[in-house]
């Protein structure tokens, strides 16, 4: 995928009229959107949080006010959650209408405009509503990337140290040197063939959930980015089953210029809590993702209580979870 200039970008999309923009992004280009007329233009002012039905609702009207209609664009420029929510939109707006993705973070472009899955949060949990709708373009802009706060850049990174282990191509590509462009398109490229063989997140696809049943429960029990949660989730993983490996991901981790201190402490009971939540028992069974290799991955299972009692006797994360 080619690398467009936000020069050329906006001459690439003077020819769309309906704009679905993250405000920030928005803000500090506003020099070069100065074309798109401001009742086309919907803006996410905390996209995070307008990525909710309320706002689906408000847009629909504001879209159907201005004229949208049925063979008409919607443009996204945003991260995940402006993507997320653009997709589901154009998904259900009058029916379902094409739209473009531009991402403008490093988890937008590895991770969230991969694979068609559009969403929107509800009050209790993310993404539960949403639709299965690619984007008909997707278009990337890496001049956006250096506006983006390092925190951001460093949680999409982890994104990428996730693919690393998945694939051997793109570890090699970083353990030999990269370019960031070469880089995000490998693992776009490398996701979306996952998403052909698996389109519904039912078989082999899974294996992208590298690191997040960790994750996403340390990502709820503490003050850290996603891809920071993900990334202690394979750190633990791989303490737990392969040490071998621990080098290699700290090799990886210093090439993608990934840093984050690890939290003083998690709440055990939190983080139970949160990793058997959608099972009726403890003693069910969790999906596991084990990494046997690199680019070897098995997708198994492991007994909760069997999970919990080896991180909390691991040497560096035992003393963390309190
Ligand atoms: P985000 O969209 O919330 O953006 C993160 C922050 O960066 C926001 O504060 C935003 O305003 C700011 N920002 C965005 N681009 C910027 C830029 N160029 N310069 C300065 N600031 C900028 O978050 P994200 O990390 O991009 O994506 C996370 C979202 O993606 C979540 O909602 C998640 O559910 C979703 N997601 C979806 C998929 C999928 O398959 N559809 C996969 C992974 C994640
Ligand atoms: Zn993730």
């Amino acid at each position: 995928m080619d690398n467009y200039t936000i020069e050329e970008l906006n001459e690439h999309l003077k020819q769309y009229d309906y704009f679905v923009m993250d405000e920030k992004v928005f803000y500090i280009n506003q020099d070069f959107f100065e074309n798109i007329e401001e009742k086309n233009l919907f803006l996410l002012k905390n996209a995070e949080e307008d990525k909710n039905l309320r706002k689906i609702e408000e847009a629909a009207v504001f879209f159907t006010n201005a004229g949208i209609k049925r063979l008409d664009k919607l443009i996204a420029i945003g991260g995940g959650a402006t993507t997320d929510f653009t997709g589901y939109l154009a998904s259900v707006l009058l029916r379902g209408i094409d739209w473009i993705c531009v991402p403008t973070t490093v988890l937008g472009l590895v991770d969230a405009s991969v694979g068609g899955k559009t969403a929107v949060n509800l009050e209790n949990g993310k993404n539960l509503v949403g639709t299965f709708h690619s984007p008909v373009e997707r278009i990337v802009c890496l001049e956006f990337l250096s506006t983006l706060p390092d925190s951001e850049q460093v949680s999409g990174f982890c994104e990428v140290l996730k693919y690393a282990f998945l694939d051997k191509t793109i570890y090699q590509k970083i353990m030999d040197g990269f370019d960031n462009l070469e880089l995000f398109n490998m693992c776009h490229d490398y996701k979306s063939q996952l998403v052909e063989k698996d389109m519904k997140d039912l078989g082999i696809r899974r294996i992208l959930n590298l690191g997040h049943t960790i994750g996403h429960a340390i990502e709820k029990s503490v003050d850290v980015s996603h891809g920071e949660a993900v990334a202690m989730g394979m750190e633990i993983k791989l303490r737990l089953f392969k040490p071998e490996l621990i080098d290699t991901f700290n090799v990886l981790k210093e090439k993608l210029r990934i840093e984050f201190p690890l939290p003083q402490s998690i709440s055990k009971e939190r983080f139970e809590e949160l990793i058997v939540k959608d099972k009726k028992r403890v003693d069910d069974d969790l999906d596991f993702i084990l990494i046997k290799d690199i680019g070897d991955i098995e997708i198994s299972k492991i007994k909760p209580q069997e999970l919990f009692d080896k991180i909390y006797k691991d040497s560096v994360y035992g003393n963390i979870f309190q």
